[in-house]
């Protein structure tokens, strides 16, 4: 059981987004996080922090990183892990998202992992159920376990969030990922541009508290962290881009565009990657430059943090 300190460290019964935690909440998990990355190393991985508790994956939509990882996170911990897709379940067959939680929240469950491709749906099955409940990621809103990862990647190499500049490039409008980190990183301290094209941009980009650029060169002129995005075609209704060929031509990341940045420049991907879309491909497998593997090893550890520290208080 956590302690009644870690309680009022992290006093939330969910983690539903970044948006509201304070810095020393995020460091409160991103600390929890750090300690099991080298327990992750271990050969036996297993702890008994979970034994008994049930852990439900339940998602909407596809996913192979973020349920993998939730699922080993569960595991590690000594939860009983279920995972729930779509595919296997009564979606198909009309019941609706409430039913789905009613029916889940019935057998008991200590924490649900959502995702769901509609903004605010996480929020919603959270308010009908008894247990907590973790944002696997709604629709184009929140993601904030990638966020926590996201930090904790580059906190273990810079050593620091605060005065870092980071750029997050590519598909901004339609992604959850680069909402959570603009909450996050500027809840940390940190200095965040945007580069994009005009149409890949929400309407008030700059009422985000970010500086907006629209040319990769200038945008990553002297930054500390490049985070690169996937072009979400699946949000897309309509052309947002002329070409892949093109997009890749002037927003796409490579040697070219990166030197730019710092000499020490952090390149992040958080998956799926189209290669030569948003990023050269030897660019992502160079492990000099790319923390792309690392930021999955870090995902495992920050969802061991999150599952620790609301399951085990159900
Ligand atoms: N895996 C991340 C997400 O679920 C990023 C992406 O799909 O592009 O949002």
């Amino acid at each position: 059981m956590p302690s009644p300190a870690a309680v009022d460290q992290f006093p939330h019964r969910h983690l539903l987004g970044i948006e509201g935690l304070v810095p020393a909440e995020i460091t409160y998990l991103l600390d929890r996080a750090d300690s099991y990355v080298a327990q992750n190393r271990k050969v036996d991985k297993k702890l008994g922090l979970l034994r008994g508790r049930t852990q439900i994956n339940l998602f909407f939509e596809a996913s192979t990183r973020t349920r993998t990882s939730f699922e080993l996170a569960g595991k590690r911990l000594g939860a009983d892990v279920i995972n729930m897709s779509v595919e296997g379940s009564s979606i198909k067959k009309g019941e609706t998202l409430i039913d789905t939680a009613m029916t889940l929240n019935a057998m008991r469950p200590d924490v649900l992992v959502v995702r769901h491709p509609e903004s605010g749906a996480v929020a919603l099955l959270a308010q009908k159920v008894d247990c907590a409940v973790i944002n696997g990621g709604d629709g184009s809103h929140e993601h904030p376990t990638q966020a926590l990862l996201d930090a904790l990647t580059i906190k273990r190499r810079k050593g620091h969030l605060d005065g870092l500049v980071v750029a997050i490039c590519g598909d901004i409008l339609h992604s959850r990922v680069a909402r959570s980190n603009i909450q996050l990183l500027g809840i940390m301290g940190a200095q965040i541009r945007v580069v994009a094209p005009p149409t890949l941009l929400p309407p008030a980009a700059d009422r985000l508290g970010v500086e907006v650029h629209h040319d990769m060169r200038e945008g990553l002129a002297g930054c500390d962290i490049v985070m690169m995005l996937r072009l979400q075609s699946e949000r897309m209704h309509g052309a947002f881009v002329p070409s892949l060929r093109e997009y890749f031509r002037f927003y796409g990341l490579d040697a070219e565009k990166l030197a730019a940045a710092k000499p020490d420049a952090l390149v992040l991907h958080p998956g799926p990657m189209n290669r030569g879309v948003e990023i050269d491909t030897d660019l992502a497998d160079d492990i000099d430059r790319s923390a792309i593997a690392e930021q999955v090893e870090m995902g495992v550890a920050v969802r061991m943090a999150c599952l620790e520290t609301l399951a085990a208080r159900s």
